[in-house]
């Protein structure tokens, strides 16, 4: 039986203002109903005005979606009644929208993406115990582009997993926040099953918070229809709401139910043009995208494909590799330095990356690698310099970690274990070897533990 799922997704972009007002765009956490203005609470006479930086994320976020960006797009009123939507319809773009035609490959497989469009958020309900709720206006008119796929995914793993890759890439560009808990993303899917080449009945799945919800939710789906289609039953156009906690898919409306949304242009906004120039500016200004970060860190780095997918995760951390190894070139060292001790580090409450700049991180790495400073010193200075205020040079000059490697130093020292310890001496060149751990030891305690121990070993064989 075949499995085709569609996506539409809902991305808050990182705007400081709302789409049409100059309302604050990051509303989360405030008191409620204190983010908003008459613009945005649709009170007669106001009129809207597009806020330009929503217009160019959304063209940025299109871009790197591989999307064309038609010259002209135009908003319109969808309708609805409800109570977190007080203008009694959205600004969205119907029939023109921003984008079309674009696609992201996700393991292999390319998924094309109908359109990208403009809209703004409505409100939020806060279901109070008893039997009432509470309207918070905060979010309302905050800036979203909805994405919407074509039919092309196959399985909720490959759902979840254009949902990781899409948020990768949102972040990337820095457009969204790619939250999913906190709502800044959201995805909604539809999902059908069928034994030929034409498309079964679809149903909607919504209230997926998180990659793993909507993996979940999807199998739920995906299990009730087969077992449906199997059992001769037929499948309903229906619309589910998933229950992250029992794990199940709970009927919200019938197909009798679904909205009419009666579309019409916004009369109060002028279509949207977007010249050539414009576009151009932006597609330069966008960074590298993780996949051409990928390809090039496997031909310029040489790494093997789980360093580069764990380090290209989120661009800070990509930029933080690549700036270290620019200091020091040894690509597969600092990735593992990387992947084990900063990543263990960054788990500790005080841990900042900021408090090591890649030069210090390389500093660090390369005394480590040159064996001036042994392993164990090596982590516990890099523990230390991320979760405080000192560089990794300062701790190791400061407490005098770097290993004796300076042959005259050593020999010095070592004249003077060989001075002090005659018995010793004398007992090795009779012939026993064992005694030769005894002066290391020795000389270890007299350089606080800093002598290189191969260097001493040599020098120790040759004086006696
Ligand atoms: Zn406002």
């Amino acid at each position: 039986m075949r499995t085709v799922i569609g996506l539409e997704i809902h991305a808050q972009l990182l705007t400081d203002t709302k789409l049409f007002c100059d309302c604050s765009a990051d509303y989360f956490g405030k008191e409620p109903n204190t983010n908003t203005c008459p613009v945005c609470l649709g009170m007669p006479g106001t009129l809207p005005v597009l806020n330009e930086r929503a217009v160019e994320y959304g063209v940025r976020a299109a871009l790197a979606l591989n999307c064309e960006i038609p010259e002209r797009s135009k908003f319109d009123r969808k309708n609805y009644f409800y109570p977190d939507l007080p203008k009694g319809y959205q600004i969205s773009q119907f029939d023109e929208p921003l984008a079309v035609h674009g696609h992201l490959e996700v393991n292999g497989n390319v998924i094309r993406i109908r359109r990208v469009h403009l809209e703004e958020d409505a409100g939020k309900l806060i279901h109070q115990a008893g039997n009432y709720s509470s309207v918070d206006l905060n979010r309302v008119g905050v800036p979203l582009i909805e994405i919407v796929t074509e039919p092309d995914i196959q399985t909720p793993e490959e759902a979840r997993a254009f949902m990781e890759k899409l948020r990768q890439a949102l972040r990337y560009i820095e457009v969204c926040s790619g939250d999913m808990e906190k709502g800044s993303l959201r995805c909604d899917a539809n999902i059908s099953l069928s034994e030929d080449d034409e498309l079964g009945t679809k149903t909607e799945v919504k209230n997926m918070n998180s990659f793993r919800a909507v993996e979940k939710a999807l199998q739920f789906e995906q299990k009730r229809q087969k077992r449906a289609l199997n059992e001769g039953e037929k499948v309903e156009q229906v619309t589910l709401g998933w229950n992250a906690d029992k794990e199940e898919a709970k009927l919200m409306r019938s197909k009798e139910e679904a909205h009419d949304y009666r579309y019409f242009p916004e009369p109060d906004l002028v279509p949207l043009k977007i010249d050539e120039a414009w576009k151009e500016e932006i597609r330069e200004g966008l960074p590298e995208l993780p996949d051409e970060k990928r390809e090039r860190w496997a031909d310029e780095y040489g790494l093997p494909e789980y360093d580069i997918d764990v380090l290209t995760e989120d661009k800070k951390t990509a930029t933080y590799f690549e700036e270290t190894v620019a200091e020091y070139s040894s690509p597969k060292t600092v990735s593992n330095w990387m992947m084990s001790e900063v990543f263990r580090v960054m788990k500790l409450p005080e841990a900042e990356l900021e408090n090591v700049t890649p030069t210090e991180f390389a500093y660090l790495v390369k005394l480590a690698d040159d064996g001036e400073i042994n392993n164990n010193t090596a982590k516990e200075v890099l523990e230390e310099a991320f979760t405080s205020e000192d560089s990794p040079k300062d701790i190791v000059e400061e407490r005098g970690l770097k290993r004796i490697s300076d042959e005259g130093l050593i020999e010095e020292k070592i004249e003077e274990v060989i001075t002090e310890n005659e018995d010793a001496v004398e007992d090795y060149r009779n012939g026993n070897e064992k005694v030769l751990g005894f002066l290391i030891g020795q000389l270890m305690s007299k350089t606080k533990g800093k002598a290189d121990p191969n260097k001493a070993r040599e020098i120790l064989q040759e004086k006696l």
